[in-house]
Formats: C-alpha cells, structure tokens, sequence
C-alpha cells in the first residue's frame, strides 16, 4: 500500500471523538453490529463478549466496554 492510500485512510475513525469500544463497534460489519448488540440484549457477560472478540483478533478490553456501556467513556451521548 502506497503513502497516499494510507493517507486516505487513517482518518475514518476520529479517536478524539469516540473511545476505542465504539472505535471497535464501527469497525465491524452490519451483520456483526446487530449480532453484538443481541449479545448484549442477551446479557452475555463482557468477559465472555471480550474472549469471543479476541477470538476473532477483534482488539477491546474490558476497561473500555465497561466505560462505554456505563456512559462514562468520552463518546457523544446518547450513545449505543
Ligand atoms: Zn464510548
């Protein structure tokens, strides 16, 4: 990949706007988004959301989806 193509690329996601969970959610495929927001609606344990993410070499923390889930991350409100 050439300079200019990284270029283009490396401002779709604004890390000052949102934190790195919903950096993460926006990065994932419709069908993922809705298949993670059901796992949530389920109340899968973060823990084992995490693991499953990992799984999928999907980078999160626990930190960061517990901030994001609890309001507290630095993300627009309302958020998801
Ligand atoms: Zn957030």
């Amino acid at each position: 990949m050439g300079l200019a193509d990284k270029l283009k690329e490396v401002s779709v996601i604004d890390k000052n706007t949102f934190c790195a969970y919903k950096a993460m959610y926006d990065s994932l495929s419709d069908a993922d988004k809705k298949a993670l927001d059901d796992a949530w609606a389920r109340k899968v344990p973060s823990m084992t959301i995490l693991e499953i993410l990992r799984s999928e070499n999907i980078k999160s923390s626990n930190e960061s989806i517990k901030r994001h889930r609890s309001g507290a991350c630095k993300c627009p409100k309302p958020t998801k």
